[in-house]
């Protein structure tokens, strides 16, 4: 590949294919099969896992391969996000040092035991958290409605917000 191809248009768009992608993907897995908080959150942390995995491999090869250089650059103009940015995100999401694991990579079997111990108490952060989260949603549905000044006038039904009885008229309107 020449020095002056660029390739950025091409892997911006890449990229907003990939999210549209990810998005529907993420409603009609997660959000219609009825999934469950655990089976979600080992899911993130077997991406994770992998993700991690592959980070660590691409950082024990030589510096001249393709995807090694891919994985440190970054876009010239859009997003400045590097490729890194990501595995280091979810590093930070593990407690794993991400000053140090470019080093600790190359002592693979620490590296391993690290991150599998940091996926581990992710994991289980993530499901409690998630669990409790999901008990406070359930709980403010169940309560009443702080006050009635959002009440539909054409079928009566009680809104939690101005916004709530917004989104509720539209319903109306679109039948
Ligand atoms: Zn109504």
């Amino acid at each position: 590949m020449s020095k002056t191809v660029l390739i950025d248009e091409e892997i911006q768009y890449r990229i907003k294919c990939a999210s549209t992608a990810f998005r529907r993907l993420r409603h009609c897995t997660f959000n219609e099969k009825g999934l469950t908080i655990s089976t979600t959150t080992s899911i993130v942390a077997m991406i994770i896992r992998a993700q991690l995995r592959w980070a660590s491999h691409i950082c024990r090869m030589q510096d001249s391969r393709l995807p090694k250089q891919l994985f440190f650059s970054q876009l010239s103009a859009g997003q400045r996000k590097r490729y890194k940015d990501t595995p280091k995100a979810n590093m930070k999401k593990c407690g794993i040092n991400t000053d140090a694991w470019e080093e600790l990579d190359s002592d693979r079997t620490t590296w391993k035991a690290i991150c599998n111990q940091g996926i581990r108490d992710y994991e289980q952060n993530h499901l409690h958290n998630e669990t409790e989260k999901h008990h406070k949603w359930k709980e403010h549905l169940g309560a009443p409605p702080p006050d009635s000044n959002y009440t539909c006038d054409i079928c009566g039904c009680i809104c939690r917000s101005r916004i709530g009885l917004l989104s509720h008229l539209r319903t109306h309107f679109l039948q």
